[in-house]
């Protein structure tokens, strides 16, 4: 079978990419061994949240101080007016969740944690969290639910450094039935889906809800019906209600990747997960057919252009094995940004800077793999996403910023070439 491109890994660099390239015409299948970091992190847009130690207000606005502290970041090979138009364009085709928000100054959301976050983009259903304008907040929490609890939340916000200032308390609920055990944010969510939660949380909330104050819940509002029951949340209590993002399994996560494949299985694309790209065929530096492996063997498909979006280490892009070797796992591609000795590979302290955190491989403007000087290793190879080297995303807050910036631009590289020829064969 042949495809004009084929995107290996399903995080949201790849399925990003897919949905432009399918968007314009093109035959695609992406192949992924599983899911990718969707189903873990929340589902909003990070372009930029700090630059060194300072927050930042508005990303787009920082990205050229960002480039010029850290030339080798992915940012440099994407334009400002690129990963504009990317981040309004994902908006707008992850319409199930509503996005709100823009490139041009960040909101900032609570987390789980109570720590504001940074982001661009956010779901709507989260939007109304949004804690700069200050004001009062009560956050409710689910007994037996884990590692999620409002009281830590209001009290950390209330001390979190704000441009203007908060009051918050907490309150927390038991659900019917749920004296069986701990509950996981995937179980809550299916019983949104399928039981009547939203009345009994109506009716615990109703007569508690002081005046002016915004409710937030965690973000397990439903798989398949959280943005109706968000909806339905606000109209019954009349007044602002927002999802705070959990800790992993991510809720607001997957509903993003279930949307995401949704619209490109509707555009005709092939999703295959549960297989690994392992090696391809070039000929004069270009990539004739992709190896992948399946249960029974490894199948060999023709491709026009291939793009790497398989993540970094916690994904199996990249590989650190016991001898200290550093690679990229199915082109054995360049890096850049890997410690020269085995002794710098770790801080001795988690939140220390990491010297592998921004390793990854090297681009040029088209974010195909490079060579030390500089050279497409395959004309027909781009990347996108957590693969690519010189980003910090944990401390800079840019994962899923950088991941749908290079992801619709290495689509709109692949598709360049098409389009100019096109346009050849038009005169
Ligand atoms: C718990 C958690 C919380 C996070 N929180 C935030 C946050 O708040 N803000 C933020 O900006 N970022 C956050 N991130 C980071 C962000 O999610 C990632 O930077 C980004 O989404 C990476 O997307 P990706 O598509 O590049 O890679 P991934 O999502 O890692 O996807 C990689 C894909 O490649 C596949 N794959 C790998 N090797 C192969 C192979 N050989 N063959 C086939 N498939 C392969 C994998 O199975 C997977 O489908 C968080 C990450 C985690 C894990």
């Amino acid at each position: 079978m042949s495809y004009d491109t084929v995107v290996v890994g399903a995080g949201l660099a790849g399925l990003t990419a897919a949905l432009r390239l399918t968007e314009r015409g093109q035959r695609v299948m992406i192949v992924a061994r599983g899911v990718g970091a969707t189903h873990l992190a929340p589902a909003t847009i990070d372009v930029l949240g700090y630059l060194g130690d300072t927050r930042v207000g508005a990303p787009a606005g920082s990205l050229a101080a960002l480039i010029a502290a850290s030339p080798d970041h992915p940012y440099a090979h994407i334009t400002a007016d690129q990963l504009a138009t990317a981040v309004t364009w994902f908006g707008a085709h992850a319409a199930a969740l509503g996005y709100s928000g823009s490139v041009g100054e960040n909101m900032l959301l609570p987390t789980a944690l109570g720590v504001p976050k940074p982001s661009a983009l956010a779901p709507r259903s989260m939007a109304g969290g949004d804690l700069r304008g200050g004001g009062r907040f009560l956050f409710v929490g689910f007994k037996g639910f884990k590692d999620f609890h409002p009281a830590l939340i209001a009290d950390n916000l209330v001390r979190a450094p704000l441009p203007l200032p908060i009051t918050a308390r907490a309150l927390e609920l038991e659900p019917p039935s749920s004296r069986l055990g701990d509950l996981s944010g995937r179980v809550i969510a299916g019983r949104f889906d399928a039981d009547n939660l939203t009345d009994w949380l109506v009716g615990e909330l109703e007569n508690r809800v002081e005046p002016d104050e915004r409710i937030g819940v965690p973000a397990v509002l439903g798989l398949r019906s959280g943005d109706q029951t968000w909806q339905e949340l606000e109209k019954r209590l009349g007044c602002t209600v927002f999802e705070v993002s959990t800790l992993p399994p991510s809720v607001p996560g997957i509903r993003l990747f279930n949307a995401l494949t949704a619209a490109l299985r509707a555009r005709g694309a092939r999703l295959v997960l549960g297989v690994r790209a392992v090696g391809a065929h070039a000929n004069n530096g270009h990539i004739d057919t992709i190896d992948v492996a399946n249960a029974t063997g490894t199948v060999s498909h023709a491709v026009g252009s291939v793009l790497l979006a398989t993540g970094g280490f916690p994904s199996g892009g990249l590989e650190l094995d016991s001898f200290g070797a550093t690679r990229e796992t199915v082109f054995d591609l360049p890096l850049i940004g890997v410690p020269e000795t085995d002794r710098v590979r770790f801080a001795p302290n988690y939140f220390d800077p990491q010297p592998l955190a921004s390793a990854g491989v090297p681009t040029d403007d088209l974010l195909r793999p490079v060579d030390a000087n500089g050279h497409p290793v395959y004309t027909n190879l781009h990347a996108a996403g957590a693969i690519l080297g010189g980003a910090i995303p944990w401390k800079e807050k840019s994962g899923t910023g950088i991941s749908v910036a290079s992801g619709y631009a290495a689509a709109e590289a692949i598709l360049a070439p098409a389009a100019q020829s096109v346009s050849e064969a038009v005169r």
